[in-house]
């Protein structure tokens, strides 16, 4: 089994905490941008930048969020949303992320896996596995925790804390 790392810029754990913050209690989410290399022994993305949809009005109506769900109802309106990151950022498209306010559950829902599995069937971000990650924080905190999570296979996720790019 390759072994996976996922690295982040300080600033952009920054970004998606204030950015998740401000929605709660709503849930909400975004696109992740940065560079990621894969050989046989090793998967290593480094997330670099990344938007939250909140910010963008002309997206408004391509998602419902609510406190104890984040859903893209528009799959070509996401892809767009992907595109405008590439293109403020000048990176690749790498993954997605979403927040659970107020929650101790830091692992993604079984309706959060079914769609990343369904990234992964689709071979969305071929041949890379699909990246997702998740910001959580318990009620009456909000000290945010954040998650990697990468469909390696068929339901087998690996779940790691993101290291900060020095
Ligand atoms: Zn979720």
């Amino acid at each position: 089994m390759r072994n996976v790392s996922v690295k982040i810029f300080e600033s952009v754990i920054d970004l998606l905490s204030v950015n998740a913050l401000n929605q709660s209690p709503d849930e909400t989410g975004g696109v992740l941008v940065g560079t990621r290399s894969c050989t046989d022994d090793l998967l290593e993305y480094n997330i670099l930048g990344a938007v939250g949809i909140s910010s963008f009005n002309e997206f408004k109506d391509i998602y419902n969020a609510t406190a104890t769900e984040f859903t893209c109802t528009d799959r070509m309106g996401w892809a767009k949303l992907a595109l405008k990151a590439v293109e403020i950022y000048g990176m690749s498209y790498i993954g997605d992320w979403h927040s659970h306010p107020k929650s101790n559950f830091n692992n993604l829902s079984p309706k959060d896996i079914s769609h990343i599995l369904q990234q992964y069937e689709l071979r969305q971000f071929n041949p890379f596995p699909p990246l997702h990650v998740l910001l959580s924080w318990p009620l009456g905190s909000e000290r945010v925790s954040i998650t990697a999570n990468i469909m390696l296979h068929n339901n087998v996720i690996a779940v790691i804390k993101p290291q900060i790019i020095e």
